[in-house]
């Protein structure tokens, strides 16, 4: 059967002006590819997080691919050197291959890649000359199409009703994925979503590829192209020699580049190698490239001249010739047609070197894999089986098990570290094959002090300086550097706890109502479960437990018919701690929960962390309505008799009071909340509203609002100031029912947060007086010492809660979700008595 190429089956050639393949399509085609070819195998690895085919296609030689099982097993057993002799592995080096994973426009914006893939695997399909043969001989090369295919389902949509209007081509004023859009390349340790679960699961644990490739595009108006090597700094839990691979790799494929005449080109800018929210293979035995090239408007070309070309972000400059930067590119057309250029080069280059250098990729796959397994520093972490929160420090080790983590407990009481530690408690050890990611995930971060010049401003870092699990996830775990004995056993999969065994509330015969206790968060999902089903929900006041253990809020359910049901489903599927109360409680002050109606804004600069937060809302089952610019407008009585919270996700101030700049989109689009917005939150909290602010958005509350606190923060020079994102630790008042079952002090995660003198209001939460910085990078922690960060302040009847680190940053901060979850409660509770 004649196999069709792109440009016939299409109707285009990829990359063509105006013209983007649809994802039913590109699926189409791949499926074609491989019932035409022996060379190449589609394979649907499971749904989008809107449903969609997820897809991916293995390309190697007819020969090779008659023995996939067996390339498969090699890796497999390369990656794990324990069991393994030296001349066993030297015979699996010899007959291994390079495995090689290239993945597409995560970013959907970035549509280059994907309408390149087809292209690509056309071309290894039909072609005999001597670099495809090397290519088809010596590598198995996994591609992923799109790693966002919803993504591209929206842009593609939206680019084409823009065709043809004034804003052509202009990007879209909604997130490109059902929740987490931009921040769908930082979910690479937590696999929250089920892109990033399939990829992890199906093709990295699966394949344990040497190489992973991901396309992105940049801005337009500077590089062409970047590719590796990164700039400093790179993670030290990154094996030194995949540092030094980034660096062969990313200059050889410039070199393929530059020699087919392509301009432009640079290394050694903006991106770093430091979080490992999308480095997944760094901590599994093979390097991320990234390369970025410069965008047109979507598939719109554009033309920029030589005059024109800007610096960029770190302010290296494409116009100068440089070691980093040989060839500037002259300026010009920009089409899509050209990004699918660079980027096809890109991806040939990185598979003609994979191929020449089969055998030492190979082998430095299993010396890295020796390395980790002989790692001892330090020598474990170990996670105490009692935990406050018993259901989230079993999601943080879930979390390490899905990142092929082996994770062991004790089978006898054992001593380390001079500490006593009962049976049952597990222990991570770092000797083991992915150790190093273990320990990157646990241990607290140290960020170098990295200046543009010595006393001179930060640089600014790529991403956030601290992502320790146990800090953000509020579970306790203690690093063990000296080696210690212990009977342990392996725990091939981790299993939820559950406090109260079956039957046990059935069997309680006749109660008043139930206690449940608050300092879990899958409580909340039970709370929220039990509210939609119609049962009443109370909240003590007063503390109802022993002191020290701050059980403030805890909450009481009255008994109701067939109410026994329900909780043992919530203590089966949420491993709440529940149990009878009988008797008399005697007045109790309590706080009577309604469901409290949330209207979560929604701007038109569309934030991830909106998309984050309604992820987590889903997730716990908590109701909202997203509101936008001309919802708030309708007026704040309008807002109040529908709602009684609303929350700003985070995003800056400037950008939430003026939105899409007037011109630059459709007019229902731009101009924020503006002055009538403004006028209308204040209204909707004056009549008893409740206003939630997140992060950044605190700052439009204090300023747009006239609140009376001052952020000390505000004015400081970065290089006397500067927190790009560090776990920092927290003073609470769990007596608050904002903080009801938080601990006394806590970590939070703070991104360049504000900190508050406060003149009017309840301080609920405020940065320790001493030692503040946790984990992460932080310059100046003395002007925030002791400065308030979660606030409660009290404006006409209603209040404005700010929350000003990041309760519920990414869906990994679990350890303080519940401080929302409390907000959104407060919003509509009422005093009474029981
Ligand atoms: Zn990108």
């Amino acid at each position: 059967m004649a196999i069709p190429s792109p440009e016939e089956y299409y109707g285009f050639e990829m990359g063509a002006d105006r013209k983007l393949a649809r994802w039913p399509r590109i699926v189409e085609y791949f499926k074609i590819l491989g019932e035409s070819s022996g060379r190449i195998m589609f394979q649907e690895l499971g749904k989008t997080a809107e449903g969609r085919p997820f897809i991916a296609a293995v390309l190697t030689s007819e020969a090779n691919m008659a023995k996939l099982e067996e390339f498969r097993t090699i890796q497999a057993r390369l990656a794990d050197p324990r069991r393994l002799g030296e001349a066993e592995a030297k015979s699996l080096i010899d007959r291994g291959r390079a495995v090689v994973m290239i993945s597409c426009s995560i970013h959907a914006t970035e549509v280059g890649g994907t309408q390149m893939s087809s292209e690509l695997a056309y071309d290894l399909v039909i072609r005999d000359d001597e670099t495809t043969r090397q290519i088809l001989d010596n590598v198995i090369f996994i591609l992923v199409p799109s790693l966002n295919p919803d993504g591209l389902e929206m842009v593609a949509g939206w680019y084409e009703s823009t065709l043809g209007t004034p804003h052509e081509g202009v990007g879209q004023p909604f997130l490109y994925h059902k929740y987490v859009g931009h921040d769908n390349n930082r979910d690479w340790f937590m696999f929250t979503q089920p892109e990033s679960r399939l990829t992890v699961e199906k093709v990295h644990n699966v394949w344990h590829p040497m190489i992973v490739y991901d396309q992105h595009q940049m801005a337009s108006d500077s590089f062409r192209l970047f590719l590796p090597p990164y700039i400093d700094p790179f993670d030290q839990n990154v094996d030194p020699m995949l540092q030094h691979e980034t660096t062969v790799l990313g200059s050889e494929m410039m070199h393929e580049l530059l020699s087919n005449g392509k301009t432009g080109i640079t290394h050694s800018i903006i991106f770093d190698c430091f979080s490992p929210s999308r480095a997944y293979q760094h901590y599994h035995g093979g390097v991320r490239i990234l390369s970025e090239a410069a965008s047109c408007k979507i598939a719109t070309p554009i033309k920029i001249k030589f005059e024109e070309i800007e610096a960029a972000r770190d302010g290296s400059d494409p116009k100068t010739p440089s070691v980093a930067h040989p060839l500037p590119w002259r300026g010009g057309e920009w089409r899509l047609r050209d990004i699918v250029e660079y980027d096809k080069l890109a991806a040939i280059g990185c598979l003609k070197h994979a191929a020449r250098y089969r055998r030492e990729w190979v082998k430095n796959f299993y010396e890295i894999s020796k390395r980790a397994v002989e790692t001892r520093k330090p020598y474990a972490f170990i996670v105490p089986a009692h935990q406050s929160d018993p259901v989230t420090a079993y999601e943080m080790l879930d979390v390490l098990q899905k990142g092929m983590v082996e994770i062991h407990r004790a089978k006898a009481p054992f001593e380390a570290g001079g500490v006593g530690y009962p049976k049952g408690t597990y222990v991570i050890l770092m000797a083991q094959p992915y150790g190093r990611y273990a320990n990157t995930l646990l241990e607290r971060q140290e960020y170098p002090d990295l200046r543009v010049f010595p006393g001179g401003p930060p640089k600014p870092p790529y991403d956030i300086t601290a992502h320790t699990l146990p800090l953000q996830m509020g579970v306790a775990c203690v690093e063990v550097k000296q080696p210690f004995e212990a009977d342990l056993e392996l725990v091939p999969e981790v299993s939820m706890p559950v406090a109260v065994p079956a039957g046990k509330i059935r069997s309680a015969g006749a109660v008043s109502g139930y206690s449940m206790c608050n300092v879990m968060n899958s409580s909340f999902k039970a709370i929220n479960k039990l509210q939609a089903a119609g049962y009443d929900i109370y909240r003590h006041m007063e503390r109802t437990g022993p002191p020290g253990r701050d059980p403030y809020g805890t909450f009481y359910i009255p008994y109701a018919k067939g109410i026994e049901e329900v909780l043992e489903e919530c203590a089966h599927d949420h491993g709440v701690r529940v149990g009878p109360v009988s008797g008399d409680l005697d007045g109790a002050p309590v706080w009577k929960l309604n469901r409290s109606r949330v209207a979560m804004y929604v701007s038109y600069l569309a934030t991830a962390d909106e998309g984050w937060t309604r992820f987590i809302f889903d997730d716990y089952g908590i109701p909202y309505a997203s509101v936008h610019d001309a919802d708030v407008c309708q007026g704040g009585h309008a807002l109040r008799s529908t709602y009684d919270c609303l929350i700003i996700p985070g995003q800056g101030a400037e950008q939430i009071a003026r939105g899409i700049p007037e011109g630059r989109l459709f007019p229902q689009y731009t101009g924020g909340l503006g002055e009538q917005g403004r006028a209308a939150v204040r209204d909707f909290v004056e009549a008893g509203g409740t206003l939630i602010t997140l992060g950044p958005s605190c700052e439009w509350a204090t300023v747009h609002l006239g609140l009376r606190l001052r952020n000390v923060t505000a004015g400081l020079k970065s290089q006397d100031y500067y927190l790009p994102g560090s776990l920092m630790r927290v003073l609470l008042d769990p007596s608050h029912p904002v903080a009801y079952g938080m601990p006394r002090e806590t970590c939070l995660l703070a991104v360049q947060s504000p900190a508050y003198d406060v003149t009017e209001g309840t301080v609920v939460g405020r940065y320790a007086p001493t030692r503040v910085p946790a984990s992460g990078w932080v310059l100046g922690a003395k002007y925030i010492e002791d400065k308030a960060v979660i606030v409660d302040v009290p404006l006409g009847k209603g209040r404005v809660i700010l929350l000003a680190p990041r309760v519920q940053f990414r869906a990994q901060t679990r350890g303080a979700y519940r401080l929302l979850f409390n907000s959104i409660f407060l919003a509509s509770a009422e005093k009474t008595r029981l």
